[in-house]
């Protein structure tokens, strides 16, 4: 049997992909090599902005219950500066805020979503190579239960996410010392506001803490491997996640004040090296989404969001391509215009993010220089949180 399409991972962005054209009659298969739930290093925060996508996939209920607490207030720890601010609203946003919501919930509801959709799953099971024919039928070879199985269809989408080795590319094993390893963990008895969500500013690195689901509170963080190396150094035997939160603490006040007392639940994750920056949509006749299409510093908080809403943005497109080129390739147009409209919406999140990762992360020196007017004009976080993204709606995508 030969699927419409085939998407490669079920994380936000595959899932969401493969929710929405199961839904409009598409045959569609899913790989996903993990097991969920699953545990995945994020800060979890799902912008209001994705509200009328969560509406649209039949999730704002899912989200409101399980979510953690409205997020109002935006906030910076660095150094010894502990500030707040609001988190900017918008008329459309009508009062309603954003909320963290943890990956083992999100991701494993999203696919049970798409599997009552009529999405066929393969889980766990790896996509290991990709062949095109001459006819432009592709074949995915997976891996499962050890066992190769080959799968036909007529389009690829990857979303693999961007972290893990491309399935059409061959790994780049060489490491830069400047690039950013990830860690995450939750904690129980923070004593967080629970309608703040502040940013932690340190040098050679950033992160952010946020109240999530179950009453635990998510601490995501990023740190440049060179200083995760030299942290390390000094602090032989102990566990690379335990080494950047004492490093943390002993940076930040408030980061001090609000995990003084609370207890880590759960191992530390990590994962690396993550990978900023705006890479290809459309290649070769496969589509790529989320992350692995383009991928903001996680200091914004915008990459579940911008993962679902890049999805939305594809399944639109091959829609309507599809129902208006008949009988034609429809994959270069419905590629060529998906990419400009992915670069539309979300290219500056990715250089607003990339702006702020670099302020955060700056030198000690430079740090004295900045904190003190920042001190002065505390609503120049919400400008920021503006900037990033937190009130640009989902896309008209109708209008297409
Ligand atoms: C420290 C940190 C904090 C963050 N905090 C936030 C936040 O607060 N809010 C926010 O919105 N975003 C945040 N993000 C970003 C967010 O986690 C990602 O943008 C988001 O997960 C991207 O979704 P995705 O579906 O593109 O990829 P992923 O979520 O990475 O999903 C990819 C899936 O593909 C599967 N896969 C990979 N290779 C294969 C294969 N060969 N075969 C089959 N399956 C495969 C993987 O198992 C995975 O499930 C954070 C990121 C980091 C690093």
């Amino acid at each position: 049997m030969t699927l419409d399409v085939l998407i490669i991972g079920g994380g936000p962005s595959g899932a969401t992909t493969a929710l929405l054209l199961a839904e409009a009659g598409w045959s569609v298969g899913l790989v996903e090599k993990k097991i969920f739930p699953r545990r995945k290093v994020c800060g979890e925060f799902i912008s209001v902005t994705s509200l009328p996508l969560l509406q649209k996939l039949g999730l704002e209920e899912f989200y409101l219950k399980n979510g953690g607490p409205e997020i109002q207030k935006v906030g910076l720890y660095a150094d010894d500066v502990i500030l707040t601010a609001n988190m900017p609203s918008t008329e459309t946003s009508k009062n309603l805020w954003g909320r963290a919501l943890a990956r083992e919930y999100l991701d494993t509801k999203l696919i049970d979503k798409a599997k009552l959709e009529g999405v066929r799953v393969w889980q766990p099971c790896e996509a290991l190579s990709l062949h095109q024919s001459k006819d432009g039928l592709f074949t995915c070879s997976v891996k499962g239960n050890n066992k190769i199985t080959m799968i036909t269809a007529s389009l690829i989408v990857v979303a693999n996410g961007s972290w893990e080795k491309r399935i059409d590319q061959v790994e780049n094993k060489m490491h830069r010392d400047s690039e950013l390893l990830a860690f995450k963990a939750h904690f129980k008895n923070a004593t967080l506001p629970e309608n703040l969500m502040p940013l932690l500013a340190f040098p050679g690195g950033y992160g952010g803490i946020v109240h999530s689901s179950m009453e635990k509170v998510t601490l995501s963080c990023c740190i440049r491997r060179s200083l995760l190396r030299e942290l390390r150094l000094k602090n032989p035997g102990i566990h690379a996640g335990d080494t950047v939160y004492q490093y943390i603490l002993s940076q930040c006040r408030g980061a001090r004040e609000v995990l003084g007392c609370a207890e880590r639940e759960g191992n530390w994750l990590a994962v690396g090296p993550i990978k900023p920056g705006i890479r290809s949509c459309y290649q070769n006749g496969i589509f790529f989404v989320g992350n692995i299409a383009g991928e903001a510093h996680p200091i914004v908080a915008e990459g579940i969001s911008m993962a679902m809403q890049s999805a939305w943005l594809l399944s639109r497109c091959l829609i309507h391509f599809k129902l208006n080129i008949r009988g034609g390739n429809y994959r270069d147009d419905a590629g060529a215009y998906y990419t400009k409209q992915w670069r539309k919406y979300f290219s500056s999140r990715i250089h607003a993010a990339s702006f702020f990762a670099q302020l955060a992360m700056m030198k000690p020196w430079s740090r004295s220089l900045l904190l003190p007017i920042i001190k002065q004009f505390p609503t120049i976080l919400t400008l920021g949180a503006q900037l990033s993204g937190k009130i640009q709606h989902v896309m008209p995508i109708e209008e297409i």
